[in-house]
Protein backbone atom coordinates (compact mmCIF):
# COMPACT_ATOMS: atom_id res chain seq x y z
CA UNK A 1 0.00 0.00 0.00
CA UNK A 2 1.29 2.89 -1.28
CA UNK A 3 1.61 6.41 1.70
CA UNK A 4 0.28 9.53 1.46
CA UNK A 5 0.81 12.10 3.47
CA UNK A 6 -2.12 14.17 4.17
CA UNK A 7 -2.08 17.87 6.24
CA UNK A 8 -5.29 19.38 6.58
CA UNK A 9 -5.61 22.86 7.55
CA UNK A 10 -8.76 25.51 8.89
CA UNK A 11 -8.66 28.90 8.91
CA UNK A 12 -10.03 31.38 11.60
CA UNK A 13 -10.89 30.08 14.81
CA UNK A 14 -14.23 29.90 14.91
CA UNK A 15 -16.45 27.92 17.59
CA UNK A 16 -17.09 24.92 14.97
CA UNK A 17 -13.22 24.13 15.48
CA UNK A 18 -13.84 21.69 18.05
CA UNK A 19 -16.25 19.57 16.07
CA UNK A 20 -13.47 20.32 13.78
CA UNK A 21 -10.73 18.60 16.05
CA UNK A 22 -12.45 16.14 16.66
CA UNK A 23 -13.46 14.38 13.58
CA UNK A 24 -9.98 14.82 12.53
CA UNK A 25 -8.88 12.69 15.54
CA UNK A 26 -11.12 9.99 14.93
CA UNK A 27 -9.71 9.44 12.02
CA UNK A 28 -6.08 10.29 13.16
CA UNK A 29 -5.55 12.84 11.28
CA UNK A 30 -3.23 16.25 12.06
CA UNK A 31 -4.77 19.90 11.72
CA UNK A 32 -3.21 23.28 11.69
CA UNK A 33 -5.98 25.44 13.32
CA UNK A 34 -5.15 29.21 11.93
CA UNK A 35 -6.98 31.62 14.23
CA UNK A 36 -7.17 35.25 14.24
CA UNK A 37 -8.56 37.35 17.32
CA UNK A 38 -11.60 38.17 15.13
CA UNK A 39 -13.42 35.26 13.40
CA UNK A 40 -15.03 37.07 10.03
CA UNK A 41 -17.87 34.76 10.06
CA UNK A 42 -18.66 33.12 13.00
CA UNK A 43 -18.20 33.68 16.59
CA UNK A 44 -14.27 32.94 17.41
CA UNK A 45 -13.52 29.66 19.75
CA UNK A 46 -13.07 31.29 23.21
CA UNK A 47 -9.16 31.46 24.38
CA UNK A 48 -9.81 28.51 26.54
CA UNK A 49 -10.76 26.36 23.66
CA UNK A 50 -7.87 27.81 21.81
CA UNK A 51 -5.57 26.19 24.64
CA UNK A 52 -6.82 23.48 24.21
CA UNK A 53 -7.19 23.07 21.34
CA UNK A 54 -3.23 23.60 21.06
CA UNK A 55 -2.71 20.13 23.44
CA UNK A 56 -4.38 18.15 20.12
CA UNK A 57 -3.44 20.33 17.08
CA UNK A 58 -1.44 22.73 15.39
CA UNK A 59 -2.08 26.09 16.03
CA UNK A 60 -1.00 29.08 13.61
CA UNK A 61 -1.03 32.81 13.10
CA UNK A 62 -3.55 34.38 11.34
CA UNK A 63 -3.97 38.43 11.90
CA UNK A 64 -5.27 39.80 14.98
CA UNK A 65 -8.08 41.14 12.89
CA UNK A 66 -8.48 39.31 9.88
CA UNK A 67 -6.94 42.04 7.74
CA UNK A 68 -6.06 42.06 4.44
CA UNK A 69 -2.08 42.54 4.26
CA UNK A 70 -1.87 44.35 0.85
CA UNK A 71 -4.27 46.26 1.56
CA UNK A 72 -2.34 47.70 4.71
CA UNK A 73 0.81 49.68 5.26
CA UNK A 74 3.57 48.20 6.26
CA UNK A 75 3.96 49.03 9.74
CA UNK A 76 -0.04 47.75 10.29
CA UNK A 77 0.98 44.20 8.95
CA UNK A 78 4.15 43.92 11.11
CA UNK A 79 1.78 45.14 14.25
CA UNK A 80 -0.91 42.37 12.74
CA UNK A 81 1.41 39.75 12.40
CA UNK A 82 3.74 40.04 15.44
CA UNK A 83 0.68 41.32 17.43
CA UNK A 84 -0.94 37.94 16.28
CA UNK A 85 2.32 35.48 16.78
CA UNK A 86 2.82 37.38 20.70
CA UNK A 87 -1.00 36.41 21.54
CA UNK A 88 -1.04 32.77 20.35
CA UNK A 89 1.67 32.70 22.90
CA UNK A 90 0.48 34.06 25.27
CA UNK A 91 -3.02 31.88 24.59
CA UNK A 92 -1.45 28.44 24.40
CA UNK A 93 2.10 28.78 25.77
CA UNK A 94 3.53 27.32 22.28
CA UNK A 95 4.89 30.76 19.63
CA UNK A 96 3.38 29.65 16.60
CA UNK A 97 5.42 29.03 13.88
CA UNK A 98 2.95 28.60 11.14
CA UNK A 99 1.28 31.65 9.17
CA UNK A 100 -1.92 31.85 6.83
CA UNK A 101 -2.09 35.05 4.95
CA UNK A 102 -6.17 36.42 5.24
CA UNK A 103 -8.26 36.11 2.25
CA UNK A 104 -4.77 34.23 0.78
CA UNK A 105 -3.31 37.97 0.04
CA UNK A 106 0.34 38.58 0.54
CA UNK A 107 3.06 40.82 -1.06
CA UNK A 108 7.24 39.96 -0.77
CA UNK A 109 6.88 42.41 1.97
CA UNK A 110 4.50 40.59 3.99
CA UNK A 111 6.58 37.41 3.48
CA UNK A 112 9.65 39.19 5.10
CA UNK A 113 7.59 40.24 8.01
CA UNK A 114 6.40 36.84 8.35
CA UNK A 115 9.88 35.58 8.22
CA UNK A 116 11.01 38.09 10.82
CA UNK A 117 8.82 37.54 13.48
CA UNK A 118 9.68 33.83 13.40
CA UNK A 119 7.33 32.32 11.28
CA UNK A 120 8.94 29.10 9.31
CA UNK A 121 6.22 28.19 7.31
CA UNK A 122 3.21 30.48 5.31
CA UNK A 123 0.03 28.82 3.70
CA UNK A 124 -1.48 30.66 0.78
CA UNK A 125 -4.71 29.65 -0.80
CA UNK A 126 -3.12 28.21 -4.33
CA UNK A 127 -5.26 25.34 -5.38
CA UNK A 128 -4.11 22.06 -6.90
CA UNK A 129 -0.32 23.26 -5.87
CA UNK A 130 1.33 20.23 -7.50
CA UNK A 131 5.42 21.21 -7.12
CA UNK A 132 7.19 22.57 -4.36
CA UNK A 133 7.14 25.73 -2.61
CA UNK A 134 10.18 27.64 -3.74
CA UNK A 135 9.67 29.43 -0.34
CA UNK A 136 8.27 27.35 2.97
CA UNK A 137 6.42 31.16 3.69
CA UNK A 138 4.71 30.63 0.58
CA UNK A 139 3.27 26.65 0.43
CA UNK A 140 0.00 26.48 -1.71
CA UNK A 141 -2.87 23.57 -0.63
CA UNK A 142 -4.44 20.92 -2.69
CA UNK A 143 -7.93 21.72 -2.69
CA UNK A 144 -10.42 23.97 -0.78
CA UNK A 145 -12.94 22.24 0.91
CA UNK A 146 -15.67 23.74 -1.03
CA UNK A 147 -15.74 24.53 -4.71
CA UNK A 148 -14.82 27.73 -5.74
CA UNK A 149 -15.76 28.86 -9.60
CA UNK A 150 -12.17 30.74 -9.68
CA UNK A 151 -10.11 27.45 -9.04
CA UNK A 152 -11.48 26.14 -12.55
CA UNK A 153 -8.53 27.56 -14.94
CA UNK A 154 -6.00 25.96 -12.85
CA UNK A 155 -8.20 22.80 -13.01
CA UNK A 156 -8.16 23.13 -16.72
CA UNK A 157 -4.46 23.59 -16.56
CA UNK A 158 -3.55 20.41 -15.38
CA UNK A 159 -4.82 18.84 -17.59
CA UNK A 160 -5.56 15.65 -15.71
CA UNK A 161 -8.49 14.11 -17.21
CA UNK A 162 -9.22 11.62 -14.25
CA UNK A 163 -9.09 14.83 -12.10
CA UNK A 164 -11.34 16.69 -14.44
CA UNK A 165 -13.84 13.79 -14.52
CA UNK A 166 -13.98 13.16 -10.92
CA UNK A 167 -15.20 16.86 -10.61
CA UNK A 168 -19.00 15.63 -10.72
CA UNK A 169 -19.03 15.13 -6.85
CA UNK A 170 -17.03 16.72 -4.24
CA UNK A 171 -16.30 13.54 -2.66
CA UNK A 172 -14.72 11.87 -5.92
CA UNK A 173 -13.22 15.05 -6.69
CA UNK A 174 -11.05 15.48 -3.57
CA UNK A 175 -9.91 11.06 -3.52
CA UNK A 176 -8.68 11.88 -7.04
CA UNK A 177 -7.02 15.68 -5.70
CA UNK A 178 -5.11 13.30 -3.35
CA UNK A 179 -4.75 10.85 -6.36
CA UNK A 180 -3.01 13.27 -8.52
CA UNK A 181 -0.83 15.20 -5.85
CA UNK A 182 -0.19 11.57 -4.37
CA UNK A 183 1.57 10.77 -8.05
CA UNK A 184 3.66 14.00 -8.58
CA UNK A 185 5.19 13.42 -4.77
CA UNK A 186 3.17 15.98 -3.22
CA UNK A 187 1.12 15.90 0.16
CA UNK A 188 -2.40 16.09 -0.06
CA UNK A 189 -3.33 19.52 1.58
CA UNK A 190 -7.16 19.82 2.08
CA UNK A 191 -8.16 23.65 3.89
CA UNK A 192 -11.36 25.03 4.54
CA UNK A 193 -13.07 26.95 7.43
CA UNK A 194 -14.87 25.29 10.33
CA UNK A 195 -18.32 27.71 9.65
CA UNK A 196 -17.86 26.62 6.05
CA UNK A 197 -18.17 22.73 7.13
CA UNK A 198 -20.70 23.79 9.07
CA UNK A 199 -22.91 26.04 6.91
CA UNK A 200 -22.80 23.81 3.78
CA UNK A 201 -23.34 20.58 5.69
CA UNK A 202 -20.27 19.31 5.07
CA UNK A 203 -19.24 16.98 8.14
CA UNK A 204 -20.60 13.28 6.58
CA UNK A 205 -18.24 14.38 3.34
CA UNK A 206 -15.44 14.87 5.39
CA UNK A 207 -15.92 11.64 7.46
CA UNK A 208 -16.93 9.63 4.08
CA UNK A 209 -13.51 11.35 2.50
CA UNK A 210 -11.26 10.79 5.09
CA UNK A 211 -12.24 7.23 5.62
CA UNK A 212 -11.95 6.75 1.39
CA UNK A 213 -8.45 8.08 1.73
CA UNK A 214 -7.10 5.56 5.03
CA UNK A 215 -9.18 2.15 2.57
CA UNK A 216 -6.58 3.51 -0.41
CA UNK A 217 -3.06 4.92 1.56
CA UNK A 218 -1.43 4.29 4.47
CA UNK A 219 -1.99 8.45 5.66
CA UNK A 220 1.17 9.99 7.10
CA UNK A 221 -0.39 12.78 8.96
CA UNK A 222 1.71 16.01 9.98
CA UNK A 223 0.60 19.40 10.61
CA UNK A 224 1.77 21.97 8.27
CA UNK A 225 4.61 23.26 9.95
CA UNK A 226 6.22 19.94 9.80
CA UNK A 227 5.39 19.53 5.68
CA UNK A 228 8.48 18.88 3.92
CA UNK A 229 10.10 17.58 7.07
CA UNK A 230 11.21 14.00 6.12
CA UNK A 231 9.95 11.13 8.31
CA UNK A 232 12.27 9.85 10.93
ZN1 LIG B 1 -9.31 33.59 7.29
Amino acid sequence: MHELTITTSWDDGDVHCERLADLLDRHGLAGTFYVSRVSPEAPRLPEAAIRRLSGRHEIGGHTLRHVRLDWVTGREARDEIEGSRAWLADVTGIPPTSFCYPWGKWTPRVVETARETGFTYGRTIEHLSMRPPGDRLLDGTTSQTLPQVYYLPRLLRLGDLRLLAAARTRETFLVEAARCAHDRGRPFHLWGHAWEVERFGQWDLLDRLFSELAARWRLRPVQNGALGTPSP
